[in-house]
């Protein structure tokens, strides 16, 4: 159960992963934060996939992150007659706003918003871009579209617009009723799905308690347009590569990881990249020679999370994923040439007294070869910082709150243990010390940083560093 790594995994859970020995195992084998994907699955099915994690958290003593991840305006066609239909090459196929029932020759679409963004040209791709077709007419209630890429669909498969931003809320009555319900359970962090501006974002945070940090799902190109903004705004970013590889080209999917990575990490904030990471493992124990490159390309980039979706869900080895994820982490971060990799980009501390803190405690920790750098937080605003920095030394966050304790479950190399904050500066060091020995960040005799805000217990800026050594 002991973590040796820095990269965090998050795992979905679903119909293979929704018994109590199952999450115990996941989380054994090495998941730190789990999601609730809303777009699947009944709110009885969340509420006992969420108390096996809360249970399991109470077992092992440690916080585990819950992530609530909210549907958001994804755009289905409706129903057919027959279930599906078979679309030819050449053919015109119309689309038409509600819910009538369609055949081969058209099919509804519940939402007018699209009429509205379309025009003659324009593509529309459908079942996640398999099948294609190009608007040839279109008016308020339908459009006329002429087959390029022929397949058969089914009900309710995906619409996306490459490229359009679309009139609609990014959160929906849905997800309104899903994010009140997810509340109520008590999660940590909410992911807004197919956000494509800043103003998406400050509308959702007046539904979101300060208690529960937002993480922003990139899989609109409009979104990227925006991105500074975006990341400005949000807790935490995703790369959704599945929605996002279905509007932009496969072959601009790995630039603008790259970018999303590289904004956010300058930003400070954590980024998760997401879908199909070992998505060969639904049906096989082991991946791929491109995945185990793709989940190393992430953790060599610096990204504080990666994530399972349908692997650990509904594949037929969740456990196996999991430990895989955690093998090929591990290996990556023992290779001697990740820390040269890790820092492909300057981090310039910015001019507050936390991150001058910080970035002196790297700095030292790395001049002494200080096993651990202790940060006490409240907020876990401190930790966040110090993980920016992604140090050599292994962070160890002591914190007064459960909550902060685990919405940090999802950060690049920060290890969270709940407690009492210190009362004074010889509690601080004698806490930090004890802390540091159980968690096994240091040994007796090594130096370790800790820095903390004074006085002690009114949360506010970092503003002491201090250097102590494990007695024996
Ligand atoms: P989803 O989001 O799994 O909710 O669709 C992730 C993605 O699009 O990659
Ligand atoms: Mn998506």
């Amino acid at each position: 159960m002991r973590r040796h790594r820095r990269a965090k995994i998050v795992a979905t859970l679903g119909p293979s992963s929704s018994d109590e020995a199952t999450v115990r195992a996941l989380f054994e084998t090495g998941v730190d934060v789990f999601r609730l994907n809303f777009s699947h699955g009944t709110h009885a099915e969340h509420r006992a996939r969420h108390a096996l994690v809360r249970a399991v958290e109470a077992e092992a003593g440690r916080p585990i992150g819950i992530l609530a991840d909210l549907q958001g305006p994804k755009l289905r066609i409706g129903t057919f007659r027959g279930g599906e239909a078979s679309l030819a090459q050449g053919q015109r196929f119309t689309l038409g706003l509600g819910d009538a029932p369609g055949d081969e020759t058209c099919v509804g679409v519940p939402h007018a918003e699209i009429f509205a963004a379309l025009e003659p040209g324009a593509e529309v791709l459908l079942d996640d871009g398999r099948v294609r077709l190009r608007v040839a007419a279109c008016g308020p209630d339908h459009a006329e579209t002429v087959v390029l890429t022929p397949g058969i669909l089914s009900d309710r498969k995906g619409l996306n617009l490459p490229g359009a931003t679309l009139p609609i809320d990014a959160v929906t009555v849905k997800d309104r009723e899903d994010l009140a319900f997810a509340l109520g359970l008590g999660i940590d962090w909410v992911a807004l799905s197919f956000v494509q501006g800043p103003e998406d974002i400050a509308s959702a945070r007046r539904l979101v308690p300060d208690d529960v940090a937002i993480v922003t799902k990139l899989e609109k190109p409009a979104a990227l347009d925006c991105l500074e903004e975006i990341v400005d705004l949000s807790d935490a970013l995703m790369v959704a590569r599945g929605d996002l590889g279905v509007e932009l080209a496969p072959e601009d999917v790995p630039a603008a990881q790259k970018r999303i990575v590289h904004v956010a990490r300058t930003a400070g904030k954590p980024v998760v990249i997401a879908t199909q990471m070992l998505d060969s493992m639904m049906n096989a124990p082991a991946p791929t020679r491109a995945e185990a490159s793709d989940v190393a390309t992430a953790v060599y980039d610096g990204a504080d999370a990666l994530m399972l979706s349908g692997e650990s869900a509904a594949g037929r080895y969740p456990l196996e994923a999991v430990a895989m994820m955690n093998r090929i982490i591990e290996h990556v971060e023992r290779d001697e040439a990740y820390r040269r990799y890790v820092h492909w980009q300057q981090q310039d501390p910015e001019a507050t007294t936390a991150d001058a803190i910080t970035a002196a405690a790297r700095q030292v920790a790395e001049t002494l070869d200080a096993a651990s750098i202790v940060t006490y937080t409240t907020s876990g605003s401190t930790a966040v910082r110090a993980a920016r920095e992604r140090p050599k030394a292994r962070i160890l966050v002591l914190t007064p709150s459960r909550d902060t304790a685990r919405r940090l479950a999802l950060v690049w190399g920060v290890h969270c243990v709940h407690t009492d904050d210190a009362t004074g500066f010889t509690d601080m060091v004698e806490r930090a010390c004890a802390q540091a020995l159980d968690a096994r960040h240091a040994a007796p005799g090594e130096r370790i940083v800790i820095t903390a805000g004074v006085p002690f217990g009114t949360p506010g800026a970092t503003n002491v560093l201090r250097i102590a050594r494990l007695a024996g």
